[in-house]
């Protein structure tokens, strides 16, 4: 099996702002979730974050990401649209995506689904959420059971504004009442998508054994399957025509 080279994208701002979070996070979200990565065979992690040149995403790495997980928040207008472009044509050429939580609202997702910054309800009051596994045998659910709880969370209802999803992977019930789509799959070009809901950042959620569990499928899933290479544009007939 050939390696795997995953880079988890942070905006890494709340833990830098907030003592709460720093005390869940005290290495940002992408080294909670690239520590869990780092503990698969056949997965090599890096991390990367917007206050690095080019926010860690420069041609180098792109060119050697085969998966990119993103996680973003408060500042999804200060991602500079180029690289935005950038990351989106690697997807278009096969790059896996992981786009999680708030990352709904980043522009990436936008431009990728055709949404207005995905659209929702939300609510932060740490609510029970149960995550239904509604695709039993997906690659995406392997390991999971009929449903899993993450104890507080914050809610996200419907609707999401977002495209039919190819798949349907998770639906989400939360203790107030609302329901939300929680894990859905896309193919944009050659690259395969997944957004996965859970993980604000003021609960432990990328502590959670289920949650990373999800993360680690959901990257063996995304990751490149080149395949033959696309040729397009006018053709010579294969076999002899009427019209040659
Ligand atoms: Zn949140």
């Amino acid at each position: 099996m050939s390696t795997i080279r995953v880079t988890v994208w942070n905006e890494y701002r709340h833990e830098k702002q907030n003592q709460h979070v720093a005390s869940i996070y005290p290495r940002g979200i992408h080294h909670a979730i690239g520590d869990y990565l780092s503990g698969i065979e056949g997965l090599e992690i890096g991390t990367a974050t917007l206050d690095e040149p080019e926010h860690g995403l420069t041609e180098e790495v792109l060119a050697n990401t085969d998966v990119l997980i993103w996680w973003g928040h408060l500042a999804h207008a200060e991602v500079r649209d180029d690289i935005v472009e950038k990351v989106r044509e690697r997807v278009l050429d096969g790059m896996g995506l992981i786009v999680l939580h708030s990352g709904h609202g980043s522009k990436l997702f936008e431009r990728l689904l055709g949404t207005r910054t995905g659209r929702l309800k939300w609510r932060d009051d740490g609510e029970l959420e149960r995550v239904w596994v509604v695709e039993p045998g997906h690659p995406i659910a392997d390991g999971l059971g009929d449903c899993f709880e993450i104890p507080k969370e914050e809610m996200y209802g419907e609707r999401f504004d977002i495209p039919a999803p190819d798949e349907l992977i998770f639906i989400s019930w939360f203790e107030g009442g609302e329901v939300f789509r929680s894990g859905c799959t896309y193919r944009r070009g050659k690259g395969k998508l997944f957004y996965f809901r859970p993980g604000h950042e003021t609960f432990p959620i990328y502590h959670q054994p289920e949650v990373l569990k999800v993360i680690g499928n959901a990257v063996r899933w995304a990751a490149p399957n080149p395949g033959a290479a696309v040729i397009s544009g006018r053709m010579e007939p294969i076999h002899p025509t009427s019209k040659a």
